[in-house]
């Protein structure tokens, strides 16, 4: 029996791209019944046993065992997704970066930051300072989110968020869809899996996309989304085949970061990396990395082994989390 993809699902039909290869044309499928017996359904992003039938047509037969499954988009088997913020318009807001790291992370995905709209960085401190991105602000911690977090970014302290996150761990890749910069180590990435782009609306996930695939063109331009479809029209996914065998959803990921996923002060701090060398060497078991004696997380951050900016978004994230608690 062949195996397929599922690349899109729609009016109770199943597109499943044959995986050999070599025929890039997608078979229209339907489902067998014993799967809503067993209260199940095929996702789109499943690899699936099929068969065809007289007519062209086939039947989703099976459903190999997915290694993930992702609820917004809902999407099996994502491995990778790819955070897309701009450097400007709308400001970078890197809050939202850690917050949707602490999503990836727990959802057990490889992350790739991508900064674009590179060609709109302010290329000199011409702006009021205030605004401007200065990292020794975040040298103390101040355990508060406010004006700082809106950063514009300056072609200099740009190298700063790249080091504060490389350093991590994570790939930083510097775009410009607009400029085709930065565009193939995102490609050779994406080569062979299937991923998702997450991002604010009007970051450039979809001129990114575009950029990457020859005759694509998604809609870019978020007012004429809003006019039109709207974001918040629910519609089916659909990936999108690059071609070196990589398979990118069309809708953006995470759409709502309520940290449903992540409900104790352990999960959180898991999600954060650079805090590992440090967490089993608290005083306390579990120490929360807030106000604790002899917090070895504590410890770090003072030593400027940990990023305050990170540490104050975790802070920020407990808060969210322990409120989320007490309210359900
Ligand atoms: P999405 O909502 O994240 O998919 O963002 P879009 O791709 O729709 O882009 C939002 C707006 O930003 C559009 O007006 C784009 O033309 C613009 N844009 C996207 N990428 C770039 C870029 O690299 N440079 C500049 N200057 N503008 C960009
Ligand atoms: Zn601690």
């Amino acid at each position: 029996m062949p195996h397929g993809l599922i690349v899109k699902a729609l009016s109770g039909y199943y597109y499943v791209l044959p995986e050999d290869g070599e025929n890039m044309t997608s078979v229209q499928c339907r489902a067998r019944g014993i799967f809503k017996k067993r209260g199940e359904s095929p996702l789109v992003g499943d690899r699936v046993l099929y068969g065809l039938t007289e007519n062209g047509e086939g039947t989703v037969d099976e459903i190999l065992p997915r290694s993930s499954e992702l609820l917004r988009p809902q999407v099996a088997n994502v491995e990778l997704a790819v955070l897309v913020f701009a450097v400007q318009e709308p400001a970078l807001n890197l809050q939202l970066l850690d917050k949707f790291l602490v999503h990836t992370e727990s959802a057990g995905l490889e992350t790739i930051i991508c900064l674009t709209k590179q060609d709109l960085m302010v290329a000199d401190a011409t702006s009021d300072s205030d605004t401007l991105y200065q990292p020794q602000k975040w040298s103390g911690s101040s355990a508060k989110s406010g004006s700082v977090e809106d950063v514009e970014i300056l072609s200099g302290s740009m190298n700063y968020i790249v080091e504060l996150y490389e350093k991590i761990g994570y790939q930083v890749v510097v775009t410009s869809a607009k400029m085709g910069v930065g565009i193939e180590p995102i490609l050779e990435r994406l080569s062979g899996r299937i991923s998702v782009f997450a991002g604010q609306s009007g970051v450039g996930k979809s001129s990114l996309l575009n950029a990457m695939v020859p005759g694509l063109q998604l809609e870019t331009n978020q007012i004429s989304m809003k006019l039109g479809r709207g974001k918040h029209t629910t519609r089916h996914v659909e990936l999108i085949r690059l071609n070196n065998g990589g398979l990118v959803a069309d809708t953006p990921g995470f759409s709502q970061l309520d940290f449903a996923q992540v409900e104790e002060a352990e999960d959180l701090s898991a999600c954060f990396k650079e805090f590992q060398p440090y967490t089993a060497e608290c005083k306390f078991r579990g120490c929360q990395h807030q106000h604790e004696p002899e917090c070895k997380v504590i410890e770090a951050k003072d030593q400027g082994k940990i990023s305050a900016s990170r540490y104050d978004h975790y802070l920020h994230f407990l808060t969210e989390i322990k409120e989320r608690k007490r309210r359900y």
